[in-house]
């Protein structure tokens, strides 16, 4: 073919490619959009695991406490009871019995003592906990609730630039010969995107390999659609497009 004829149609075949660019970008969208609202729906069921964990052990450090107080309580009224009996002992061996008993008793109750001002110390740190993991919490359900609410919209946005951009891709297609055109989706449904591709510096810019010597002369030729033989796709020089059909 004379070479206006191939330039026109190379221009046509790379009008289509820059739909099919747009359409590949909103493809990825369709598949990306989603996929970050589900990770952040599972963010957000991790803090809420994580809440129900810290109000867990709340609940069990408030157990440990109530019990240790109504234990320290009966111990403060078994010694005083003991030290009222103290005085009304007979001989002196009873005595020393009855006082190692409330020593006992005593040590037994310091004990309790420091354990309380443990629990104490992680009931704080749980509270503080609690707190942050709220916080986040609280964060990331208004995010969730946003996302969402803008998920109906971003669908609604990407269905109407698909439905121009199909009827932008219909029309451009028309002005292509038939048998071009299906050469073009030939390779389109078989191949990795792109379909169409400039050779820069004898290199095929769809794969990164040079093209070999002999393909490369009849390139520049411009008489002739080629493939890349590396990965199949069509290739066009890249200085016959800017010195002729860069119009547009
Ligand atoms: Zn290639």
């Amino acid at each position: 073919m004379s070479n206006a004829i191939y330039f026109e149609q190379i221009k046509q075949l790379v009008d289509l490619q820059k739909v099919d660019d747009a359409i590949f970008a909103i493809r990825q969208d369709i598949e990306r959009f989603p996929r970050a609202l589900e990770d952040m729906e599972r963010r957000y069921e991790e803090t809420e695991t994580q809440r129900d964990r810290i109000l867990d052990k709340l609940a069990h450090l408030q157990d440990q406490q109530k019990r240790l107080a109504v234990e320290i309580d009966d111990d403060t009224t078994r010694i005083k009871k003991s030290k009222n009996k103290l005085m009304q002992v007979g001989n002196t061996r009873e005595y020393y019995a009855m006082m190692r008993e409330m020593d006992s008793m005593e040590k037994i109750n310091r004990s309790r003592e420091e354990e309380k001002i443990i629990l104490a110390e992680e009931l704080q740190l749980q509270n503080t906990a609690l707190t942050e993991i709220d916080a986040l919490h609280a964060a990331l359900k208004e995010e969730l609730d946003i996302k969402r609410s803008g998920m109906d919209k971003w669908k609604q946005q990407v269905e109407n630039s698909l439905k121009n951009l199909n009827k932008k891709r219909a029309k451009v297609s028309k002005g292509i010969p038939q048998p071009v055109f299906m050469r073009y989706e030939f390779i389109r449904v078989r191949m990795e995107y792109p379909v169409i591709v400039p050779v820069k510096d004898g290199i095929c810019s769809g794969c990164n390999i040079a093209v070999p010597p002999q393909s490369f002369i009849e390139l520049q030729r411009g008489q002739q659609i080629l493939s890349c033989p590396n990965c199949q796709r069509l290739i066009y020089w890249c200085e016959h497009f800017e010195l002729s059909t860069e119009p547009a």
